[in-house]
């Protein structure tokens, strides 16, 4: 690359929990590639919480990601207890991010998995659904939970998913729904389904009711290519595809909006498992490797994503995936770490 190219503004939230662990391996790893990026790093989560700010992201934070129009966030604990929002839906809502894109792939042999053919794309709306934490207290025994659902929230994201399908060379759109329940709002979605699936003829279009969507996901992953479906379902299928791929510490997600996307691990904090330095950093990884495709650095991103392969089939496997003949060294995030970077520029 050209040394005088302006470096790529970043907003950079280290989040908590395994938050800062894993966004210190990605950083050190996206240094050592070359990555043109300047990290802004912003203010976020459970401390904004603690402080008495119930939103949990500064005034700061805010004018740093509208300035830099890209994020990269490791994930947030949200408080327990009443008045805290999650953030998550906060930056999705307030930001316009309408599609949650994951894509899932067996590294089979490498990491275990009973599906090595697996390779779905998940493309979860958003915004809209049961999400959108509309909540009411009907009396002291009867709450509410309301679920919206709009036609052009509908159209937004299952376009977005044919036309992905297409750039990326995909057969196959599966719409979940449980239209047979919810003949309004989930009759909705899939009506608009069917109506924009018309429009795309190359590919092939089907629908499942959720449940027994879901059952056959975790089945037969390897009939999946990509699927589309509203916030909740998105949410519970693609912690399912994760994990039935090896772990839910491999996949990353990109949130795509008109004018700014953010990219992140599709996983928790795991407080369980913070401060160890055990965790797998590969989600979040997978988000910068995404990231850095989305900002116009394609070649970047492969040195990135070939060096984290060569690492994986090598054996070096964090603590979540030790666990088959491949996995040659039990390494720490931060060895993890370095194994990739050791890795970088090797021609694969
Ligand atoms: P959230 O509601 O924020 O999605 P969650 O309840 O789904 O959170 P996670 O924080 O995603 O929970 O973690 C679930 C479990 O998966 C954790 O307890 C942890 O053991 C494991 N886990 C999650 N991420 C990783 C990772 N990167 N590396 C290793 N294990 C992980
Ligand atoms: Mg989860």
């Amino acid at each position: 690359r050209n040394k005088t190219d302006k470096k790529v503004k970043i907003a950079v939230a280290q989040g908590d929990g395994i938050g800062p662990e894993i966004m210190d391996a990605t950083l050190k790893i996206l240094e050592a590639a070359g990555a043109n990026i300047e990290a802004n790093f912003i203010e976020l989560g459970e401390q904004v919480y603690l402080s008495g700010n119930t939103s949990g992201i500064t005034t700061e934070a805010w004018e740093t990601i509208n300035n830099a129009k890209i994020i990269l966030k490791a994930p947030v604990t949200t408080p327990q207890g009443k008045g805290y929002k999650s953030l998550n839906v906060t930056l999705r809502k307030s930001l316009g991010l309408f599609a949650n894109v994951r894509p899932v792939t067996a590294l089979y042999p490498y990491v275990k998995t009973n599906f090595p053919n697996m390779d779905v794309v998940i493309v979860r709306e958003n915004e809209e659904d049961l999400y959108a934490g509309i909540e009411h207290q009907q009396t002291d025994d009867v709450v509410q939970c309301l679920k919206l659902i709009t036609r052009p929230g509908c159209e937004r994201i299952i376009r977005y998913a044919f036309e992905y399908a297409r750039a990326f060379g995909r057969k196959k759109v599966t719409c979940m729904i449980k239209d047979n329940i919810m003949k309004l709002t989930d009759g909705l979605f899939h009506k608009v389904f069917l109506q924009i699936a018309a429009e795309y003829p190359d590919i092939i279009n089907e629908s499942q009711i959720i449940d027994i969507g879901a059952a056959h996901l975790a089945a037969h992953p390897e009939r999946y290519d990509v699927i589309v479906t509203s916030n909740l379902y998105g949410d519970i299928i693609s912690d399912i595809a994760a994990e039935i791929a090896g772990s839910v510490g491999m996949a990353g997600s990109s949130n795509i909006g008109k004018n700014i996307a953010m990219f992140e691990a599709i996983h928790g904090s795991a407080p369980d498992i913070a401060g160890q330095n055990i965790a797998n950093p590969s989600g979040l990884l997978n988000a910068a490797i995404n990231m850095l495709a989305y900002i116009g650095q394609p070649k970047i991103a492969d040195i990135v994503k070939n060096a984290w392969l060569t690492t994986l089939e090598e054996g070096y496997h964090t603590a979540d995936i030790f666990n088959n003949k491949f996995s040659i060294k039990k390494v720490s995030t931060s060895e993890f770490a370095t194994a990739v970077i050791e890795r970088i520029g090797e021609t694969p």
